[in-house]
């Protein structure tokens, strides 16, 4: 709805939006929140009528209003009429009924229908088991789709889409398919319970696009709304981002491989942005208001920060719980989301720069999971710790004192791949293969100091090569962590574990 306002907004502004980017970076959402009486035969050629819901509709008291505070003027109102008929006790999403499709106009224009159980799909391009298997797919992202956000089964049963996939977009329009009021997109755009696609290059893109949008449209029809742009963009990419395997449909996958994904692109979104020093905090994620979306990066950043919070055992459950609260707008909603990881917090925004510098196909949330551990001063006689090598950064449950040099030695034998047969490998790691610049397996450490905050950098960004062993002078109080050198995407295939004597 927010974006339908944004796009009205632009619209009547006379700014024509080049919708930026690949693939869901272009569909803002236009589920239309108007009452019942504005809606006409054509649902998508009406926009709302401002001045009419507004001199029909109660006041909603300020004390229950969401706080939006990046929307100005025209979009105020539109949220307003929004808010009034919730209060008036109507569902708080009621999509217009679909337009009547004259079918047999459809066949002379080229246009051929592939129906689904929770879709309806109209599209000009020639069979092909990519374009006529994509009802079976997104029937398949339905239940999935409840069980994600709870939803009774039930409730889904009569839910259904229509889509629009054009190769052309000539017949669409032709035929009353494409109405005129849509604004301009490149890729994608639901509204109500119709979303057009245009043709992608790649069957994984083509696929993707329509779970995104079938997202948008499931959220709108079940939970009521969807949240703050990131967070209604960020679930559109989590559960549009899938793997489709010998007719096995999985939702929420982290791509594994390039490969696997062509043309998605979102984390070499992150990479880049974060190489030229682009990166974003969790806090800006956060901010990015209605408009962000327009352009490619923020549909990056989005699929970001949702597949962490999903993929990371301190965030899920918090990260879930979300979806209660899809009615709350920045900054409530993400307060809502601080608040619920309170003590955590610094530990999340932590971990967050560590997956943004290292996101990577396949990245390991579970097994790259700082573990994190207080520390207690090092005994006269010194300690000896074990390292997992199929870990990231692990406590070593010692605080050294700034300034103090410390030796330490490690020695063990442990594998840091599986193929074709396994890797061994020592603490000065192996050097027919490097990771960032290091020998791959090598020992690393880094002193972690207490209070890190928005602002800070991670230790774990600046780690020093250890090897067998090395005599540091402790640059910081802190706790003395340790991993060994190694791809966050790569260390399900790691095995054993280090000694590791400090004294
Ligand atoms: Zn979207």
């Amino acid at each position: 709805m927010d974006y339908y306002r944004e796009c009205l907004r632009s619209a009547l502004l006379g700014i024509l939006v080049a919708c930026g980017g690949c693939g869901g970076s272009s569909e803002r959402r236009a589920e239309a929140p108007q009452p019942q009486a504005a809606v006409g035969a054509k649902p998508a050629s009406e926009p709302p009528a401002v001045s009419e819901s507004e001199s029909q509709a109660p006041k909603k008291s300020e004390a229950d209003a969401p706080k939006r505070e990046w929307r100005r003027s025209l979009a105020d109102l539109l949220q307003q009429t929004d808010e009034e008929s919730r209060a008036e006790g109507e569902a708080p999403f009621a999509a217009p009924p679909l337009p009547d499709i004259d079918e047999s106009r459809l066949a002379a224009a080229g246009i051929r229908k592939l129906e689904g159980t929770h879709l309806t799909l109209y599209t000009d391009l020639p069979p092909q088991p990519a374009i006529d298997e994509l009802p079976q797919v997104f029937d398949l992202a339905v239940p999935q789709w409840s069980a994600y956000f709870g939803v009774d089964p039930e409730d889904t049963e009569d839910w259904r889409l229509r889509g629009y996939l054009m190769e052309r977009k000539e017949p669409f329009a032709a035929t009353g398919l494409l109405p005129g009021d849509l604004p301009p997109f490149l890729h994608g755009f639901n509204r109500g319970h119709e979303v057009w696609l245009y043709e992608q290059p790649s069957d994984y893109y083509r696929r993707h696009l329509l779970l995104h949008e079938g997202v948008h449209g499931f959220m709108k029809s079940h939970l009521g709304d969807a949240g703050p742009p990131w967070y209604m963009e960020g679930m559109a990419e989590l559960l549009g981002t899938h793997r489709w395997e010998d007719g096995m449909l999985t939702l929420g996958w982290f791509p594994q491989t390039r490969e696997e994904a062509p043309m998605w692109g979102r984390v070499k979104i992150v990479q880049d942005d974060f190489a030229a020093n682009r990166g974003l905090s969790l806090g800006k994620v956060f901010e990015m208001g209605p408009q962000a979306h327009l352009e490619l990066a923020p549909y990056g950043w989005s699929w970001a920060a949702a597949a962490f919070f999903d993929g990371h055992s301190r965030t899920r459950e918090a990260f879930r719980s979300l979806k209660e609260h899809v009615h709350r707008d920045e900054p409530e909603f993400s307060a809502r989301l601080r608040e619920s990881l309170a003590a955590e917090w610094p530990k999340v925004m932590e971990e967050w720069q560590l997956f943004v510098a290292n996101i990577d196909y396949g990245y390991d949330l579970a097994r790259a999971a700082v573990v994190y551990g207080p520390g207690s001063p090092l005994p006269p006689e010194g300690t000896t710790i074990t390292l997992a090598a199929d870990r990231g950064w692990q406590s070593s449950g010692v605080e050294v004192e700034e300034g103090r040099s410390y030796t330490i030695s490690a020695s063990g034998r442990y594998t840091v791949a599986q193929t074709p047969q396994p890797w061994w490998c020592e603490p000065n790691g192996v050097t027919i293969r490097y990771h960032d610049g290091l020998p791959l397996g090598m020992l690393l450490g880094t002193v972690r100091a207490e209070g890190f905050t928005d602002g800070s950098v991670s230790a774990f960004l600046n780690p020093g090569a250890i090897g067998l062993g090395r005599t540091i002078r402790a640059p910081a109080t802190g706790v003395l962590y340790f991993r060994i050198n190694d791809s966050p995407a790569e260390l399900a295939d790691n095995g054993g574990a280090l000694t590791i004597h400090i004294h």
